[in-house]
């Protein structure tokens, strides 16, 4: 081997299931012997990450390791994955086209919000959703404003603030939008809104431009009702006085190798 070569290190993240981690173990034995690197912990200078899994360990390996700037591609071993591409008996030839860079690389937008209390603000990032919900199933009553402008109060059950990629999860059972996820955008969803002489919520989705501020403050009488849950993980607040939703700067990276894959998908995931 060339010694003056440069590594060509690629992270292969797999979760749990007794598929993955056959597939895992191919995967490596194939990298391998195509001369590529693949540690053994997680290498934040690597080329490439591979997640093994559904959707799920999708978006549970984006966030372990923060939103990183290295691409990923999916290998799928769940149900339909909307983020991962590759079939487990398509790796050959996947390894073929990535050598031969045979691929499109995709921008993904993700969701920001920022989160203050009467004493301190905190910033999450979604890629799916952030939905904001009422503690025990209780009601929640919220004041929304898009741009500064009051849009209206709601109550109900919560709000689905989804990406566009998130478009195709929660957000799709709940009768939102699919929005394609080169558009830019954000969608608020309603989950169960009242809408009676005495509450008035919209009964839809709006789907906002990423770069407009979608603000939600709760009630103040409900300030300790509210529970954030950001793609599937539940997290609570004290207090919660605000949060903004945008779309952030940063994004992550996905490599498409089949350009017909959304609608494939789409189709055999829905219909
Ligand atoms: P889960 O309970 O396994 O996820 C529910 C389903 O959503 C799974 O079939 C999952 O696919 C699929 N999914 C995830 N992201 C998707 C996307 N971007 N487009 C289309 N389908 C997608 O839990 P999880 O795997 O940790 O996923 C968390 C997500 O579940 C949340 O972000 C939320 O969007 C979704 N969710 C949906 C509902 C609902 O539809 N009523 C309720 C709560 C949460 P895999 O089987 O490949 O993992
Ligand atoms: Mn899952």
């Amino acid at each position: 081997m060339n010694p003056t070569k440069k590594k060509r290190i690629i992270n292969v993240i797999s979760n749990n299931n007794p598929t993955s981690k056959k597939t895992f173990n191919l995967l490596i034995k194939k990298l391998k012997e195509k001369n590529f690197v693949v540690p053994e912990k997680y290498d934040s200078q690597a080329e490439l990450n591979i997640c093994i899994g559904g959707d799920g360990a999708f978006l549970r390996t984006v966030h372990k390791y923060n939103f990183p700037n290295v691409p990923f591609v999916g290998i799928n071993t769940g149900h339909l994955g909307f983020f991962q591409e590759i079939l487990p008996e398509h790796i050959d030839e996947f390894i073929d086209k990535y050598i031969n860079k045979d691929y499109t690389v995709e921008e993904i937008y993700l969701v920001k919000a920022n989160i203050c209390t009467h004493t301190n603000c905190f910033e999450l990032f979604g890629l799916n959703e952030i939905v904001i919900k009422g503690i025990q199933s209780k009601v929640v009553h919220l004041e929304i404003f898009i741009d500064g402008n009051h849009l209206e109060k709601f109550c109900g059950d919560g709000i689905i603030i989804s990406t566009p990629v998130g478009s195709t999860a929660y957000n799709f059972s709940t009768g939102g939008g699919i929005i394609y996820p080169s558009l830019k955008t954000l969608q608020i969803t309603p989950l169960s809104p009242i809408s009676s002489r005495a509450y008035r919520s919209l009964p839809n989705s709006a789907i906002i431009p990423g770069d407009i501020p979608i603000t939600i403050k709760p009630e103040y009488r409900y300030e300790n009702s509210i529970l954030i849950v950001v793609d599937g993980f539940e997290i609570r607040y004290d207090d919660i006085t605000e949060i903004d939703f945008i779309i952030p700067k940063k994004t992550i990276y996905k490599l498409n190798f089949d350009k017909n894959m959304y609608w494939n998908n789409l189709k055999s995931k829905f219909l």
